[in-house]
C-alpha cells in the first residue's frame, strides 16, 4: 500500500519539529525540555485543526476549514470531493424528478398516488383540471371524499381492479372518467382517470343509430309480411307465385327477427331494464321454455330435459332472462342431431345461482369460442341460416348476463358437445319463502 503525498508531508513535518527541537536543545543544553515542547506544539497544533475540522464539518463555513497541510490536506481533499459528488447526485436526481413530474404533467389523464388509509400523496396537473384539488392542501385530501360515490368507495376497497369502472367528474357533470387503479409499493395505490366523454358519446351515437335503424324497419317489414300473407290467400289467381311467395314470407320473417334481436340489444346494452328488482320466477318460466323446446324440436325428439330448484328465483328482468334462456335451449335444440340428448339446469352453486345447458351436439371449436358473443359471429354460416339463427342469440345473451352481473362459461368438445353456463351472483338470487 503507497501511502500519499499528504502523509509524506506530514512525515517531514514531524522530522523538522524534531531537528528543530534537537537543534534548539543542543544550543541551549535543554535537550529534553526542547523535545518536550516541540511535542507539545505539534500535539496542540492538531488539537486545534481537530477543532476546526469539527466546525467545519458541522457548520460548512469555510473560515473553520482546517490549514491544507499534512494529514489534513488529505482529510480536506477528501470531504470536498465527498461534498462534490454528493453534489452532483442531488442535481442528477433534482432532474431526473423534474423530468417525471413534466412528463406525468403532460399527461392527458389525471394520475395520484395514494396510500394505504387512502389519502392522497400526489397528484399530477390533469388531476387538478379534472377532479378539481389543488396541489397544495393535495395531502390533507382523502381520496373518497372528492367522489363522494358508495361505487368508488366499494372500488377501491375491492382490490379487486380488472374491470374500470365509470365516474362522472366531481367538477362537471358532462365529463365521464373511466378509472383504473394500480396497486404497487407497500399499499400504495396508483389511480389514473381517463376522460371517455367522446368515446362515450361516439358509443351513444352508435346504439341510438342501429336502434333508430332498427325502429324505423319494423313497421315497413310488418306491412310487407301483411301483404305477402294476403298475397299467399288469395287462392288460385296466385298459385303459380306460391313457391315464390313462401321464400319472401321466410326471408321477411327473419329479417324481422334480425330487428327484434336488435332492438333487444339496443335495450340491454343502452341499461333500460326498468323492474330490474322484479323478482322471476325461473322454474316456472324454464317450464313454459320446456314445453316450447319439445314443440320446436318436434320430428326430430330431441331428448330434453330440465332439473330446476322449485325455490330459486331470480332477481331482474323478467323478458330479458327469458330471451337468455331460450336463445341458449333454442340453440342447443338448432346444433344438435335428432334424438341427442339436451339437460337444463337451474340450481344453486357456491353461493351463485347457475343455469346450464348441455347437449350432444354438434360441438364448437376452441378457436371459436372466445369470439361466439360477438354480434353476427357464426362458426357456420350457412348452418346458422339453416336453423333460422340471427347471429345475435349469444350477444344479447352475453349482454343480458352483463346487465345481471352474471357471467357466461362455454365449454365445448368439437364433434362431442357443449355446455354453455350462466352465473348469477348471490346479489341476484331470491329464494321463495324467504328474502
Ligand atoms: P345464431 O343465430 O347463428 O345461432 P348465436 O349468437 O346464437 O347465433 O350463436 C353464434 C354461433 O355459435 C352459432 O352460429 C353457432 O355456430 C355457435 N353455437 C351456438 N350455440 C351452439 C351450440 N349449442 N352448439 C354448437 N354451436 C353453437
Amino acid at each position: 500500500m503507497s501511502i500519499g503525498r499528504s502523509w509524506w508531508h506530514e512525515i517531514l513535518l514531524l522530522a523538522a519539529c524534531v531537528g528543530l527541537a534537537a537543534i534548539l536543545g543542543v544550543a541551549s543544553g535543554y535537550l529534553s525540555g526542547a523535545f518536550l515542547l516541540a511535542g507539545a506544539i505539534y500535539i496542540g497544533w492538531h488539537l486545534l485543526q481537530m477543532l476546526r475540522y469539527h466546525v467545519w464539518m458541522r457548520d460548512g463555513e469555510h473560515y473553520s476549514m482546517p490549514i491544507p497541510l499534512g494529514v489534513w490536506k488529505a482529510a480536506i481533499d477528501g470531504v470536498v470531493e465527498l461534498r462534490q459528488s454528493e453534489r452532483l447526485r442531488e442535481k442528477r436526481l433534482l432532474q431526473m424528478l423534474e423530468s417525471f413530474q413534466a412528463s406525468t404533467n403532460a399527461l392527458p389523464d389525471a394520475t395520484l398516488v395514494v396510500d394505504e388509509s387512502g389519502t392522497i400523496e400526489w397528484i399530477n396537473q390533469s388531476a387538478t383540471r379534472l377532479l378539481g384539488i389543488s396541489r397544495h392542501d393535495v395531502s390533507r385530501v382523502q381520496v373518497t371524499g372528492i367522489f363522494a360515490s358508495p361505487r368508488f368507495d366499494a372500488y377501491l376497497k375491492s382490490n379487486n381492479y380488472r374491470t374500470p369502472i365509470k365516474l362522472t367528474s366531481p367538477v362537471d357533470n358532462g365529463v365521464l372518467l373511466e378509472l383504473r387503479v394500480a396497486p404497487f409499493g407497500e399499499n400504495k395505490r396508483l389511480l389514473q382517470l381517463r376522460d371517455i366523454s367522446r368515446l362515450e358519446q361516439l358509443e351513444t351515437i352508435r346504439q341510438d343509430f342501429v336502434a333508430n335503424v332498427s325502429h324505423e324497419m319494423r313497421t315497413p317489414l310488418t306491412v310487407i309480411r301483411g301483404y305477402l300473407e294476403s298475397m299467399s290467400d288469395a287462392g288460385e289467381s296466385m298459385a303459380d307465385w306460391q313457391p315464390v311467395l313462401e321464400q319472401m314470407d321466410r326471408q321477411s320473417a327473419r329479417l324481422q327477427q334480425i330487428v327484434e334481436d336488435l332492438l333487444l340489444l339496443s335495450r340491454v346494452e343502452q341499461g333500460e331494464t326498468t323492474g330490474m328488482e322484479e323478482v322471476v320466477d325461473v322454474p316456472g318460466l324454464l317450464d313454459v321454455l320446456l314445453t316450447e323446446a319439445r314443440l320446436l324440436s318436434g320430428e326430430r325428439a330431441h331428448r330434453i330435459s330440465l332439473q330446476a330448484d322449485e325455490k330459486l328465483l331470480l332477481k331482474g328482468h323478467a323478458s330479458e332472462l327469458r330471451s337468455l334462456f331460450s336463445n341458449l335451449v333454442f340453440n342447443a335444440i338448432a346444433y344438435t342431431p335428432p334424438r341427442g340428448v339436451i339437460e337444463i339446469r337451474w340450481f344453486m352453486e357456491g353461493g351463485s345461482a347457475v343455469f346450464s345447458v348441455l347437449d350432444t351436439g354438434i360441438g364448437i371449436e376452441q378457436q371459436h369460442i372466445p369470439r361466439l358473443t360477438e354480434r353476427f359471429y357464426r362458426v357456420d354460416e350457412g348452418r346458422s341460416r339453416k336453423s333460422g339463427g340471427t347471429g345475435l342469440g349469444l350477444a344479447i345473451v352475453k349482454h343480458v348476463l352483463n346487465s345481471h352481473d352474471g357471467r357466461l362459461v362455454i365449454e365445448s368438445r368439437y364433434g362431442s358437445g357443449s355446455t354453455f353456463i350462466c352465473r348469477f351472483p348471490s346479489s341476484h338470487v331470491s329464494k321463495s319463502g324467504g328474502a
